[in-house]
């Protein structure tokens, strides 16, 4: 039987989890749904898979773990198309996304040993009898749960520390997005044949609902926050540990010392770039009184010059169109001005790019997450209005700072996870660097050494050197021990520290 198809809306056919493009319509991927009783079998498989993953130690997975960069180095092309299909994002942006991923799969391979490897930790003088050892070990299987605005990079972020500690994984795709998961997994098997490392399971939310509850080690999670919550409370019934990578509403701050015209580029980049779905997406911004008015006219100048169904493709899920039309209508019903777009620029499947100044910060546009391509400006006295400003919403996974004397000090400020000054979106690239939010963003991080170290567990271990020299750790200790013990701790400790 063939459902009647919306463009964008995925439908259920005969088994099978049918994507389509929201742009044109077309079936972009095809792929079995699995129940729950399948969804339980592949965590069965992937729990002894995990174990042979595990004994091929931080060389083994390094060696494959670079080859299958390799082949999607090889094949970025081929892999780019598919959320292209899937979302409608331009192929440019999809090789891009598709770059950053496989950057962090380069690293973490590499850095895995280094990282969450085995090695002696210092003695302390009350214990130097003992030696400590420190190791991480991994959880056996990881369920990685994704969403469709970066369905290459969203999963491939906590897919490549939980592979590179050594963990299998299995992968629940958005079900907008569902061909992409399947390539990954099906190019990972290429390289690694011998056992389901990576496997995937597909379906609608009840699919991701039922990974949390299938005995996994960990969830990763990458989506809203409304579900983020959902994930949590399923996961609190087996006190299965979670990452959440929740939704964001991210401020940039431009301040009076800051490079206008390189303000004005980034933030349109940071705020339309695929089409404003990016969970680290300006959303609003704050200019200081002497810079607003050529801030403003430069970002619309910027912005006005990007192309519909070029540059900004459609909006992926045709419910989003709904909540862009509100925070917009919502926007300017409250007094705000639309300097470019506005009430007709949202045209399904597109939204043309819309750029709201006096928008009041009660409004939806500004207090929610629109994920469309639109930005809010305000002006603001200065910088420490900002930083109130941007830190006033639940909200607080990413941010940017335009300005030069103080560009660093306004990001440690935020109160957000990550922060990018004098550009914006740049930390998501960063394979050094963790990647994550605060509040309503989530926490738990993915990329970099935190990255790693959030798919393993740490092991303690101590090994007794030599006999005691005070022995107090027996019911036969000499009561002189204890004394002599508290002598030893009054000498080392007793006296405060010298003032500097
Ligand atoms: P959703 O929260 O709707 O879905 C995310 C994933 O969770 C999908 O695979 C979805 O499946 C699945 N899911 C749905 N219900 C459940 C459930 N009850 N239990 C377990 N899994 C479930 O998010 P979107 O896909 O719409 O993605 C957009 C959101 O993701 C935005 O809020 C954005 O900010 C956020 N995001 C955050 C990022 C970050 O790193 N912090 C990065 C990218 C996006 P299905 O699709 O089948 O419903």
């Amino acid at each position: 039987m063939t459902a009647t198809r919306t463009p964008g809306i995925p439908v259920v056919e005969d088994g099978f989890l049918v994507s389509t493009s929201p742009a044109t319509g077309a079936e972009a991927g095809r792929v079995p749904i699995s129940d729950e009783k399948a969804v339980e079998a592949a965590v069965d498989r992937a729990r002894a898979a995990g174990t042979w993953w595990a004994g091929l130690n931080f060389d083994g997975r390094r060696v494959r773990l670079l080859r299958w960069r390799a082949l999607l180095a090889e094949r970025i092309e081929e892999l780019a198309a598919l959320p292209h299909a899937e979302t409608g994002k331009p192929p440019a942006d999809a090789i891009v996304e598709a770059i950053a991923a496989i950057e962090h799969i380069d690293w973490a391979a590499r850095n895995a040993k280094r990282v969450l490897g085995p090695r002696r930790t210092r003695t302390r003088l009350l214990v130097a009898e003992h030696s400590g050892h420190l190791e991480y070990q991994p959880y056996g299987v990881v369920g990685v749960i994704g969403p469709w605005n970066y369905p290459i990079l969203t999963p491939l972020g906590p897919i490549s520390g939980a592979l590179a500690a050594g963990n299998a994984v299995v992968l629940k795709p958005s079900e907008y997005t569902p061909a992409v998961g399947q390539w990954l997994v099906d190019t990972f098997a290429e390289i690694v044949p011998e056992q389901p490392v990576l496997q995937v399971v597909h379906g609608l939310g009840d699919v991701g609902a039922a990974l949390c509850a299938a005995g996994v080690g960990k969830i990763a999670f990458t989506g809203s926050t409304a579900t983020a919550k959902k994930v949590m409370a399923t996961c609190a019934q087996t006190l299965t540990p979670v990452v959440l990578e929740a939704g964001g509403k991210d401020a940039l701050i431009v301040d009076a010392d800051a490079d206008v015209d390189a303000a004005a580029e980034a933030a349109v980049w940071g705020s339309m770039t695929n089409a404003g779905q990016t969970c680290i997406g300006i959303e609003r911004v704050y200019a200081v009184a002497p810079v607003y008015d050529a801030f403003v006219a430069a970002v619309v100048e910027k912005a006005g010059k990007l192309r519909v169904g070029e540059e900004i493709g459609p909006i992926t899920m045709p419910g989003q169109v709904d909540v862009i039309r509100r925070h917009i209508d919502d926007a300017l019903a409250r007094g705000g001005r639309a300097l470019l777009g506005g009430a007709d620029a949202v045209q399904p499947p597109h939204v043309s790019p819309t750029v709201l100044v006096d928008v009041p910060e009660d409004s939806a546009a500004i207090r929610e997450e629109t994920f469309g391509p639109t930005v809010t400006i305000t002006k603001v006295a200065d910088a420490e209005e900002a930083i109130s400003l941007a830190n006033a919403l639940p909200y607080g996974l990413g941010g940017a700072v335009f300005g030069k004397a103080n560009g660093v000090r306004i990001a440690r400020r935020l109160h957000t996870g990550m922060v990018a000054v004098n550009s914006t979106l740049s930390f998501v690239g960063m394979a050094t660097l963790p990647f994550g939010g605060v509040g309503d963003s989530g926490f738990g991080r993915i990329h970099g050494e935190d990255g790693l170290r959030e798919f393993a567990r740490s092991k303690a271990i101590t090994r007794q050197r030599f006999p005691s020299v005070v022995e107090v750790t027996r019911f036969d200790r000499h009561p002189a021990a204890v004394k002599r013990l508290t002598m030893i701790l009054s000498t080392v400790y007793g006296r405060p520290p010298r003032r500097r």
